[in-house]
């Protein structure tokens, strides 16, 4: 899908879980999940595995996709319905991970197959941006008809639209004519 904004990739294996979030255009653009085999051809684009998924697949893939978008409007300073949490922690807690150990450290696996596989990377690259720091960072754009998932890039990390220049200013026009209409009214 075609990013309609110059920002880059949010970093490391976030670019994934972004890339995940963007497989559908809000609010009507076509969804490159809409079927069982394009989910799973997909999948196989975004990560390199052949996974067999099926129609009960394909709805939780769409039901995580739309919990993580809900639960990043926390990000741009959005109240969150803990129950959001609640559904994405049940929805990514089928893949089993598991720690490997070196003498530096250790990295979480994912220690299963097919789909839940692919749900389980969302849930290491989660665990690697919260400790690179860089989750608070990842959002999605403010705009009710964008909702695009980009990373934050800016400075003092406190945008809040996709892209300034067409949704952020965009939604300054609109509050800009909304007040042009009260004034209006106002002084009639
Ligand atoms: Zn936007």
């Amino acid at each position: 899908m075609t990013e309609p904004t110059p920002r880059s990739p949010a970093p490391g294996s976030l670019a994934l879980v972004q890339r995940f979030i963007n497989s559908t255009e809000m609010p009507d653009g076509v969804d490159e999940l809409r079927t069982a085999p394009l989910a799973a051809r997909w999948l196989h684009d975004a990560v390199g595995v052949e996974m067999e998924v099926s129609e009960k697949d394909r709805s939780r893939l769409i039901a995580t996709r739309e919990a993580l978008r809900d639960l990043l409007e926390a990000h741009t300073g959005e109240n969150v319905d803990p129950a959001v949490v609640v559904r994405l922690e049940k929805l990514l807690g089928h893949a089993p991970l598991r720690p490997v150990l070196t003498a530096e450290g250790a990295t979480l696996a994912v220690n299963c197959a097919g789909v839940d596989r692919f749900l389980g990377m969302i849930s290491t690259a989660i665990v690697e941006a919260t400790l690179l720091g860089t989750w608070s960072r990842f959002k999605v754009c403010r705009s009710e008809s964008c909702r695009w998932a980009y990373y934050d890039h800016s400075k003092n990390g406190r945008s809040c639209w996709c892209s300034m220049r067409v949704c952020g200013s965009r939604d300054k026009a609109r509050t800009y004519r909304a007040r042009q209409r009260l004034g209006s009214t106002g002084s009639a």
